[in-house]
């Protein structure tokens, strides 16, 4: 029996996550559940799913969940802030920890699950970006395992089975991408945050949509891709596949090419994660070859889509700018997705965060959290500026 402890229990891929896990009693218990801030929300998965702890983010909602737990009859323990978050990482009580909170929120407790040694499943891609080398380092020192949820990490760990280590074997990895809603759309100008959230294959949380929308989420996996496999970046490459049917790919010296391929379901790599190195069925239909007509490529346009040229920047620059270009594309999507700023400005604050950002490398999970409060201020300056501009042109 695998016990798992599941960051971000509220959010798609957290729901996902339980879909699969429902699915085998036999194998999988949830040992405790997280969340930002909804008591609804986590309460509604603890009655259904009765892990031993909820952990809720937001503190001073503590009195709230437990009084809620209480009310639906429910034992789950109830626990609040972010140091419980880090903790229930860690307990010895689960062996597995699926890190699914959105955003560099997430980075303390992955990376507490991973020092604890825990089978750690990555859905957290920003953690990555923000801290790959003291992520990568934490779980050889913890003796555990780190296993990609993002559906193209795992279509290329699938790939890369038996291949020897240290990408020896491999001429290059092809991350597909979907090209997202805008991928035949000239002008950004005017995008609203409904337009962007409307993702053609695949249903997910508000952030990670924008991010497919500017191809910044392509961008941040290949950043996930070089870390997780140890590629350099010149060996990791990005193709549009508008269908989403092939995942990811892996080209080895020979020139032999694998693909992995299924239907857009994020639960067909959580359950490949959850079970490996065995499988279990996930939920998701199967591929209908008959109905499925041709598959496409395409070259990613760097010019419109500028945050993928900014993260392959960024990866050149090193762990500094990768944090700054996360951090940056974090205020920039949420002000974006508040009103505040144009869809077609959300690389600008991001490119300008990148000019000024701290260079000297972090050591310490302490240094990694001072270049994203850095490079927050920056761009939430930058924001103001922009504000301050807009607002003057207007009344001009
Ligand atoms: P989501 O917004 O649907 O859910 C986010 C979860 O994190 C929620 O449970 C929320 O309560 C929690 N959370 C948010 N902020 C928090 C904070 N400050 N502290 C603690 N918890 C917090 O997001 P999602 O789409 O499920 O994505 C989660 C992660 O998985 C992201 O990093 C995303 O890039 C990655 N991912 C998602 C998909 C997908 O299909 N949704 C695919 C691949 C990778
Ligand atoms: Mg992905």
């Amino acid at each position: 029996m695998k016990r798992i402890t599941l960051l971000g229990a509220t959010g798609s891929i957290g729901t996902s996550t339980l879909d699969v896990i429902a699915r085998h009693p036999d194998r999988f218990a949830l040992h405790a559940a997280t969340a930002s801030s909804s008591v609804e929300s986590l309460v509604a998965v603890c009655s259904r799913h009765r892990p031993k702890v909820a952990v809720i983010a937001d503190e001073s909602r503590l009195r709230e969940l437990r009084d809620a737990l209480r009310a639906v009859g429910v034992a789950t323990e109830a626990r609040a802030g972010a140091a419980a978050l880090a903790e229930v990482s860690c307990e010895p009580d689960a062996d597995t920890v699926v890190a699914a909170i959105v955003g560099a929120a997430g980075l303390v407790p992955t990376l507490a699950a991973a020092r604890a040694g825990k089978r750690v499943l990555l859905a957290n891609k920003e953690a990555i970006v923000c801290a790959g080398q003291l992520l990568m380092e934490a779980v050889r020192l913890g003796g555990g395992e780190l296993l990609p949820l993002d559906s193209e990490h795992s279509a290329i760990h699938q790939c890369l089975a038996g291949a020897r280590a240290a990408g020896r074997d491999v001429r290059r990895l092809i991350l597909t991408a979907s090209g997202g809603p805008f991928r035949d759309r000239r002008d950004f100008a005017g995008i609203t945050p409904e337009e962007a959230c409307a993702h053609p294959n695949w249903v997910m949380g508000r952030k990670i949509s924008v991010d497919s929308a500017t191809l910044m989420n392509k961008g941040l996996e290949v950043i996930e891709a070089s870390w997780l496999f140890g590629f350099e970046a010149r060996r990791i490459e990005v193709v549009v596949h508008p269908q989403s049917v092939i995942h990811s790919m892996v080209e080895f010296v020979d020139g032999s090419v694998l693909a992995q391929m299924g239907t857009p379901d994020m639960r067909t790599p959580i359950a490949y994660a959850l079970a490996y190195p065995e499988r279990v069925e996930s939920g998701s239909s199967s591929l209908d070859f008959n109905r499925l007509g041709a598959l496409s490529f395409e070259r990613p346009d760097l010019r419109r889509f500028r945050c993928l040229a900014l993260a392959f920047r960024a990866l050149a620059g090193g762990t500094a700018l990768s944090a700054t270009l996360n951090a940056a594309n974090e205020v920039a999507v949420e002000a974006f997705l508040d009103g505040r700023l144009p869809f077609d400005r959300i690389a600008d604050i991001i490119e300008d965060a990148l000019d000024t950002a701290e260079l000297r490398q972090p050591d310490s999970i302490e240094a990694v959290l001072a270049i994203d409060a850095h490079a927050r201020r920056a761009a939430t300056q930058r924001l103001a500026r922009f504000a301050i501009a807009t607002t003057s042109r207007q009344a001009g």
